[in-house]
């Protein structure tokens, strides 16, 4: 990244914890992953942090951003201020009930309240507020984590040009689970509004591409998806330590070399295991204590002979669940230590509390075994921790449900749900011989000096930086935004003009069923008012059946109509419907029909469209992978039967249509230009594929609108049919 360019970092938490203490501002500042991984590159590109430090009842208080700046040291922190209600229901409400357990497959200890949910929105809001307050042109914003999902669709549409990147520190789950959460789509649509979204593993990344196709409908390629004309880049990106940290106090730091060698004399003849986890329900830590036990209990040599260090770290104590789990824990320590203990030894030596750095890292290095034993977790900086301290003689038994377990495949992999097989993995790490170990963690230690934090924060940066470049690029390509006042002011100009409209996706939803698909209201009046004018002609193309046409605009005088793609056509005055071209078999109909219905059995949720001319099988409401399967394999198959025909299947928008080659909606165009070949206003509405060919044909300095951004042939474009629908509205109120 270049130094010109600002690092802006947003997450929910500064790295500085805030306190009134008396006069006087009390400020700690937090260690961790996070902290260290942003650090250097903060500092290099003279960043910013926003984030809510803690304290919902600092605010307007300036002597409490002198005390943040003098912690700071160098760096800027900027408060979010958080009032106490927010910090309540957004941060220990939705995203610590609601997203936390839904995202960490407990949905059973998921709650939901509706007001969460809006103090979700609102504490995504203010942090936008903060952010653009604070922006520069050329900022490179990073949005971090689960509580602030809504937020880079917020922040794009402020600052459309922005470069944002956001990164999910937690897993993102199958999206059967994530439909659970009320609020899916709006956290969806929140994270499309990044240039990149990153996850720790293609697992993650695979099941948000999953939830963005059966809960948004949106499809997606491996790294990439489209949205409103963006491409918004996908990657998984795990994020890693600072290990010399850790191997640096190991060799100089005299407070860990103090509790090594304490540690080394206490558990002298033992073997050490160690877990170290933050006490939160996603850790296993009862199972793992109910495993020890099994070990305990299937072993009386190791009775006496090993002991397990567990440290967990109060968290959260305020939510449900947690205290429980805190009871938990304790009274299975103690049934495991009446049970066995002995005058000279402890088999679970339990730290309910927080330790210094020094004497984890003298933990790290005295344990034989590191086990890390996750129900779920997005990464788990542990196991890394584990393998960076460790002096060469140590086994990881790593718990597979973790991120970390798709990079550290030498360690012992668990399903910590199996307590028998993960008690046969620590045997075996118990029993490993010395070159195994060796040769093992050596790998591991490989891995984790390489991918570290620092690489992991330039990576995302770099990514971001091309991301956003091209986005640019391809914006550059797409139509403009069309101006209904310049479109009106041109309309009231001319003396003569032609104006054609799709009409599914493009004035009306698009819909497989006609009921879907049936106008808008006013759409009748406005067309009307239009085709009135003497100076207009005005045409509808559809793929929709002469009989919908009908009914839905029939009354119109003067407007001209196509049916089917322009298979029938009732021109302007006319009663009567003519079909497009003089050989009118239908005779493929009948047998191309039954194939149809075999295949709308197999896709339940599908819908076959017969019309007079052509056919279409919808599948908009069957399963999207399946569906989309399936109409690869009708294309084929109609493909080959109709080889000999003027017929061909045509694969469209969730829907396969089988039509003549002889319809084309651009020559009913060429026919509306025929007639009126003085109109100095030309005038096209569309949608979809068929569409480019209308707005090819309607010239270079025609009005030509695309509904939907996206690349097209078309000059401009209007976000949805109500846009399109106002548009013509404008029209017709200035003739
Ligand atoms: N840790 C800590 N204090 C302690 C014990 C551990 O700050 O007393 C740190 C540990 O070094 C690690 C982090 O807490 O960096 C836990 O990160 P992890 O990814 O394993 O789990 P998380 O808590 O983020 O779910």
């Amino acid at each position: 990244m270049d130094s010109e360019q600002r690092l802006v970092v947003v997450s929910n938490r500064l790295p500085v914890t805030i306190r009134r203490s008396g006069e006087e501002w009390r400020v700690q500042a937090s260690s961790g992953g996070l902290v260290t991984a942003m650090d250097p590159i903060l500092r290099r590109n003279d960043g910013i942090w926003i984030g809510w430090p803690g304290d919902p009842s600092g605010g307007g208080d300036p002597s409490r951003q002198e005390a943040i700046d003098r912690a700071a040291g160098g760096r800027r922190f900027i408060v979010v201020d958080l009032p106490e209600r927010v910090v309540e229901l957004f941060y220990e409400g939705y995203s610590n009930q609601a997203i936390w357990p839904v995202f960490h497959y407990f949905p059973a200890f998921f709650s939901y309240d509706p007001e969460a949910w809006r103090a979700y929105i609102e504490a995504n809001r203010m942090f936008h507020d903060v952010v653009v307050e604070n922006a520069r042109a050329g900022d490179l914003i990073w949005v971090h984590d689960y509580q602030l999902m809504l937020l880079p669709a917020m922040l794009r549409q402020s600052l459309p040009d922005a470069r944002i990147g956001f990164f999910l520190h937690i897993p993102f789950p199958s999206s059967e689970v994530f439909r659970l959460l009320p609020g899916r789509e709006d956290l969806l649509q929140g994270l499309l509004g990044a240039d990149l979204i990153a996850f720790h593993t293609h697992a993650h990344l695979q099941h948000f591409r999953s939830a963005l196709l059966r809960v948004g409908g949106v499809e997606s390629r491996m790294n990439a998806v489209e949205s409103a004309g963006r491409t918004i880049r996908l990657e998984a990106l795990p994020i890693g330590i600072a290990p010399e940290e850790f191997r640096g106090m190991l060799e100089g730091n005299a407070q860990t070399r103090h509790f090594l060698s304490e540690y080394e004399e206490r558990f002298r003849g033992r073997r050490i295991i160690v877990s170290v986890d933050r006490l939160d329900y996603t850790k296993g830590i009862p199972l793992r204590l109910r495993t020890f036990r099994r070990l305990l209990e299937r072993n009386a040599d190791l009775r006496g002979r090993v002991t397990l260090i567990q440290v967990a770290v109060p968290s959260r104590e305020k939510a449900p669940f947690y205290a429980q789990l805190r009871r938990q824990v304790n009274e299975l320590v103690g049934e495991i230590n009446g049970e066995y203990a002995a005058p000279d030894w402890t088999p679970v030596v339990h730290l309910n509390r927080g330790i210094s750095r020094a004497q984890l890292v003298a933990l790290y290095a005295v344990a034989d075994i590191g086990w890390v034993n996750p129900l779920r977790d997005g990464m788990n900086l542990v196991a890394k921790e584990y393998v960076a301290s460790n002096r060469g003689g140590g086994v990881l038994v790593l718990s597979e449900l973790t991120g970390a377990a798709e990079e550290m495949g030498e360690a012992l992999l668990v399903n910590p749900f199996d307590e028998e097989r993960t008690a046969e993995a620590i045997e075996r790490a118990l029993d490993m011989p010395v070159e195994e170990r060796r040769d093992r963690m050596e790998a591991l230690r490989r891995r984790v000096e390489r991918n570290n934090a620092f690489a992991w924060s330039e990576r995302f940066i770099e990514l971001v930086g091309e991301a956003a470049a091209e986005r640019a690029r391809r914006v550059e390509e797409l139509p403009g935004q069309a101006s209904p006042e310049a479109i009106a002011a041109s309309y009231r100009a001319a003396r003569e003009r032609v104006l054609c409209f799709s009409y599914e996706g493009t004035l009306a939803p698009a819909g497989a069923s006609r009921r879907q698909s049936a106008p808008p209201p006013g759409l009748e009046k406005t067309i009307a008012r239009l085709a009135a004018d003497p100076a207009n002609l005005v045409a509808l193309i559809s793929v929709r059946g002469r009989a919908d046409l009908e009914q839905w605009f029939g009354g119109i005088p003067g407007l001209w109509m196509a049916a089917e793609h322009g298979a029938l056509i009732r021109p302007g005055g006319a009663l009567e419907w003519r079909a497009a071209h003089p050989n009118l078999s239908t005779e493929w109909k009948a047998p191309v029909m039954s194939v149809l219905e075999q295949f709308a059995d197999r896709a339940p949720g599908s819908v076959i469209d017969e019309r007079e001319y052509s056919v279409a099988w919808h599948y908009r409401l069957s399963d999207p992978q399946f569906g989309d399967w399936l109409a690869g394999e009708l294309a084929g198959f109609l493909e080959r039967m109709l080889s000999e025909t003027q017929v061909s299947a045509v694969r469209g928008h969730k829907c396969v249509e089988i039509r003549p080659l002889w319809i084309q909606k651009a020559q009913f165009v060429e026919q509306l230009l025929e007639e009126r070949p003085g109109a100095d206003f030309r005038f096209a509405l569309g949608s979809d594929r068929a569409d480019e060919d209308v707005f090819g044909r309607m010239g270079p300095r025609a009005w030509t609108v695309r509904v939907g951004r996206a690349p097209s042939s078309a000059r401009f474009w209007t976000p949805s049919p109500d846009d399109a629908v106002e548009l013509l509205r404008r029209m017709a109120g200035s003739g």
